[in-house]
């Protein structure tokens, strides 16, 4: 059994269920009004950090992939790789906790290997196809960002057969500015794989424009809190300008994540935001639904008709009849999770 999950069974075994409330601080966790029900979470978080590494071990944890598009075309070109976890109950639970959960019972490093090897493995069978993601993106948490983790790279692309060019980490602007001369040191390392670094949740750290322009970034996500200040006032329309010409000046890919209207869309293209991916675009999907996404394309326009937006994923879905069978997969397989019983509620929405 791994060290910490043995700890934590011994914790268990004395009987010290005052650890529950002492080893979660209310603030480790994300209590946002969707939670609703954050007591129980915290109630039981210890319990779930055992389930959490049941579920790695038993490997029932599972990649969805949400597609990502390039706003010249209308083209697929990529996914982001995005964990989920349905317990055994059926209750679904938001990888903005168990991620967090995770990063405190040291289990994140064998979560980020499996998010790794399991992305790549998926990604690399559609390398064959015609679908091919010009671009598969994985997320990479603060506390992977190490020497061993530069190994577990090297190791998955060797296994999985997936070409390192085509693979992007996503690191989180706070996470790299946190630790600015370490991470240059080992995104550069990475680099040497021949992978391609992407910073996270642009426009929500404290990234100054010295540390960007040393830090070995491939691609700025623009974080969905500017998207969404894009289209109230002109301040959020002249910070959107500027982040877009920022990444071109620094000869960096742009991509705005969280699109969900098509004032939006529309509004990225005029800027000359290059890629989006968002919830207008397209949910995160089980890796068959994504695979056919990805061959579609929104037609010789830059912007989608109306009524047409998605209708990569909604075509997708009349072709994978196998997948289609029900209404269950109009929606994400995340959210069908959700719906499947009335009981089931997701811990936190995505
Ligand atoms: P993230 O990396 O910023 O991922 C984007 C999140 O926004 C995803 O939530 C996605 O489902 C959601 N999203 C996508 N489009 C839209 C939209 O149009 N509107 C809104 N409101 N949300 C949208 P999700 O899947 O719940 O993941 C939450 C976070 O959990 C991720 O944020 C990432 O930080 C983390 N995460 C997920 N999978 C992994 C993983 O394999 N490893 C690590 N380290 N972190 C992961
Ligand atoms: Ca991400
Ligand atoms: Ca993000």
């Amino acid at each position: 059994m791994d060290e910490p999950v043995r700890l934590l069974v011994a914790e268990r075994q004395r009987g010290e269920q005052r650890i529950e409330t002492q080893r979660v601080a209310e603030n480790d966790l994300d209590f946002s009004p969707q939670c609703g029900n954050s007591r129980q979470l915290v109630d039981s978080s210890f319990g779930l950090e055992l389930e959490l590494a049941e579920a790695l071990r038993l490997r029932t944890l599972r990649m969805d992939f949400q597609p990502q598009f390039d706003l010249g075309s209308g083209r697929g070109c990529g996914v982001e790789a995005l964990a989920r976890w349905v317990r055994s109950t059926g209750e679904v639970i938001a990888p903005s906790i168990f991620i967090r959960i995770a990063e405190r019972a040291d289990m994140i490093h064998a979560l980020g290997a499996w998010a790794l090897h399991s992305a790549c493995a998926t990604a690399s069978a559609w390398c064959s196809g015609a679908a091919q993601p010009t671009t598969l993106s994985v997320n990479v948490s603060a506390l992977q960002i190490d020497e061993k983790f530069f190994g577990v790279i090297e190791r998955t692309l060797k296994q999985t057969g997936f070409p390192a060019k085509q693979l992007e980490l996503e690191v989180t602007e706070s996470a790299l500015i946190a630790n600015l001369a370490l991470s240059i040191e080992h995104l550069n390392a990475w680099k040497q794989l021949g992978v391609r670094i992407a910073m996270d949740d642009f426009g929500t750290g404290h990234s100054s424009l010295s540390s960007l322009s040393r830090l070995p970034v491939d691609r700025l996500k623009l974080d969905r809190s500017l998207v969404h200040r894009m289209t109230l006032d002109r301040k959020g329309a002249a910070i959107m300008r500027l982040v877009v010409s920022l990444g071109a000046e620094l000869d960096m890919g742009v991509i705005a994540e969280g699109v969900e209207t098509e004032e939006q869309l529309q509004m990225l293209t005029d800027l000359g935001c290059p890629q989006a991916q968002g919830y207008l675009l397209g949910r995160p999907m089980t890796a068959e639904l994504a695979q056919v996404a990805l061959g579609k394309t929104w037609g010789n326009r830059a912007i989608p008709l109306r009524g047409r937006v998605g209708c990569a994923v909604r075509e997708s879905q009349h072709i994978d009849r196998s997948a289609a069978s029900s209404k269950r997969s109009t929606m994400s397989s995340y959210e069908a999770a959700h719906a499947t019983t009335g009981r089931r509620r997701p811990i936190l929405s995505p």
